[in-house]
C-alpha cells in the first residue's frame, strides 16, 4: 500500500485549483481522474464566463467565493498568461415587467459588494451594442470570458511545480475512512491499488454523491441528493454582432439562454435547462426554434439558419426542479464529524469563477495554513 499525505478525486477545475493549493502549502498530493484527460467533464462543458457576483444570495458560499475567486481569477491569468478579456456584460430587460428582476439584481450585487454595476437607458445600450434592444439593462464591467483549458493547464502546473501528481485514467472505487488516516481503492486500467492518505478530498463533481456512497465511515444521511440539470448550446455561425455578453433575466435552474462570446470573437447561446436522469451530451437539433424565440426577445434580427448544435454540460444541483437554488456545499470535519476529509457537492455555476477561492475554503476546513513549516509539521507522516 502507498502512503501518501492527501488525495483529490477528481482532476476537473476544482480538484485541480484544490490539488494546487495544498501542494503550494508544502503537502504531497495525488489527483486521480477516471477519463483518459484532466477537465473533460463539467469544467470545459459550460460559459467560460468569469461572473461578477450578482446573483447569489447574499451572505451564501456562492455569493462570497464568486466575489472573492474572481479577483484571484483575474490576477492569476494575468499572472500565468492565461488567454482571457475583461469584457462586461449586459442584463436586459426585454419588457416592463422585467424590470423588478434588474431592481432586484441591483440590489443583490450591493449586498454582495458588487458596487460598479451602473443602469443603462435603451438608448445606451445601442450604442454599445447596436443588434440588442430591451427597455432597460444593467451593465456589468467586472464579468468576463476565459479558456477554462489555460486555466487548468497553469494549474496542473503549479501542481506539479509543487511536487504534486495527476493520474488519469485512474477511478477511485471506494474508501474507507477513519479519523486522519483513509485507506483509498483506485482502479488504474485492470489493475487496483490501495493508498493510505491523511487528507481525501471529493471533488468528482456529477459523481460526488456516487463516490461518498462508497466511503465506509461516512454517514450517508450528510449527502445531499442530486439532481442533474443539463444545458445546450448553440453557436452563431459567420461574424459575431455583440462586444459583450448579453443576458436576459434569469430563469429557473439558469442564468436564462445568454449570449457568451468565445475568445476568438465567436457567439454562442445558451444553456437552456433540461432537467434529466442520466449524463450524456447530446445536443437535438430540434432545440433550435426554442432558442431562437428566446434569443429574439432581445435580438429581433436573429437568422435561425446561422445557429448550429454546439455542446452541452450538466450542472450537478443539489436542488430539484422548482426549488429554491441551492448553495455550493463544502462538507468539512464540522458538517460529517471526520478528520481529513472534505466532500463537494453541487459545485454548478459559478463554480469556475470560484475555483481558486473554493481550494482555499477546502484547505481551511482540513485545518492547513499558508504556512509551509506548519502544514508540514502538522501532516508529518
Ligand atoms: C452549462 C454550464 C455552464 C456553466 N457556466 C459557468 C460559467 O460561465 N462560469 C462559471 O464560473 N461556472 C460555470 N459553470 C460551472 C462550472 O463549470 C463548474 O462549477 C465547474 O466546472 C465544476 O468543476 P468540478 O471540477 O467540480 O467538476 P468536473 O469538471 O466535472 O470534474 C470532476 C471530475 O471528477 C472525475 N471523477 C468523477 N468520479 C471519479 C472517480 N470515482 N475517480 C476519479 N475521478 C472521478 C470526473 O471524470 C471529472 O473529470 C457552468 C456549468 C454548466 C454545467
Amino acid at each position: 500500500m502507498e502512503r501518501v499525505q492527501c488525495i483529490v478525486i477528481g482532476g476537473g477545475v476544482i480538484g485541480l485549483a484544490v490539488a494546487r493549493r495544498l501542494a503550494m502549502a508544502g503537502i504531497e498530493t495525488l489527483v486521480f481522474e477516471r477519463e483518459p484527460v484532466h477537465g473533460s467533464q463539467t469544467s470545459s462543458r459550460n460559459s467560460e464566463v468569469i461572473h461578477g457576483g450578482l446573483y447569489y444570495t447574499p451572505g451564501s458560499l456562492k455569493a462570497r467565493l464568486c466575489v472573492r475567486g474572481r479577483e484571484q481569477l483575474y490576477r492569476y491569468c494575468d499572472e500565468r498568461g492565461i488567454a482571457h478579456r475583461r469584457c462586461g456584460k449586459l442584463i436586459v430587460a426585454a419588457s416592463a415587467e422585467e424590470r423588478p428582476r434588474l431592481q432586484h439584481y441591483f440590489g443583490t450585487a450591493r449586498r454582495n459588494g458588487v458596487t460598479e454595476l451602473a443602469w443603462l437607458s435603451p438608448a445606451e445600450v445601442t450604442a454599445r451594442e447596436p443588434a440588442v434592444r430591451c427597455v432597460s439593462a444593467l451593465w456589468s464591467p467586472s464579468t468576463g470570458i476565459l479558456s477554462s483549458h489555460e486555466l487548468m493547464q497553469a494549474l496542473l502546473a503549479d501542481l506539479e511545480a509543487g511536487g504534486g501528481t495527476l493520474a488519469c485514467r485512474a477511478e477511485v472505487i471506494g474508501a474507507r475512512l477513519e479519523q486522519g488516516k483513509h485507506r483509498i481503492l483506485v482502479q488504474q486500467d485492470a489493475a487496483q491499488g490501495e493508498f493510505e492518505a491523511r487528507l481525501l478530498v471529493n471533488a468528482a463533481g456529477l459523481q460526488a454523491q456516487a463516490l461518498a456512497r462508497a466511503f465506509a465511515g461516512l454517514d450517508p444521511a450528510t449527502i445531499p441528493p442530486r439532481h442533474l440539470a443539463k444545458g445546450h448550446y448553440f453557436t452563431l455561425q459567420g461574424r459575431a454582432p455583440f462586444r459583450h455578453l448579453v443576458y436576459p433575466v434569469a430563469g429557473n435552474g439558469g442564468l436564462g439562454i445568454h449570449v457568451t462570446l468565445d475568445l476568438a470573437g465567436g457567439a454562442r447561446f445558451g444553456p437552456d435547462v433540461e432537467w434529466v436522469s442520466t449524463v450524456e451530451y447530446a445536443v437535438d437539433e430540434s432545440r433550435r426554434d426554442t432558442f431562437a424565440a428566446a434569443i429574439r426577445r432581445y435580438y429581433p434580427d436573429l437568422d435561425a439558419s446561422r445557429l448550429q448544435p454546439g455542446y452541452a454540460g450538466i450542472r450537478p444541483k443539489i436542488s430539484g426542479p422548482g426549488e429554491p437554488a441551492a448553495d455550493f456545499a463544502i462538507q468539512g470535519p464540522g458538517e460529517h464529524g471526520i478528520e481529513g476529509l472534505v466532500n463537494l457537492y453541487g459545485i454548478e455555476s459559478p463554480g469556475l469563477t470560484a475555483s481558486l477561492a473554493i481550494a482555499d475554503e477546502v484547505a481551511a476546513r482540513l485545518g492547513i495554513v499558508a504556512d509551509l513549516t506548519a502544514a508540514h509539521g502538522a501532516l508529518d507522516r
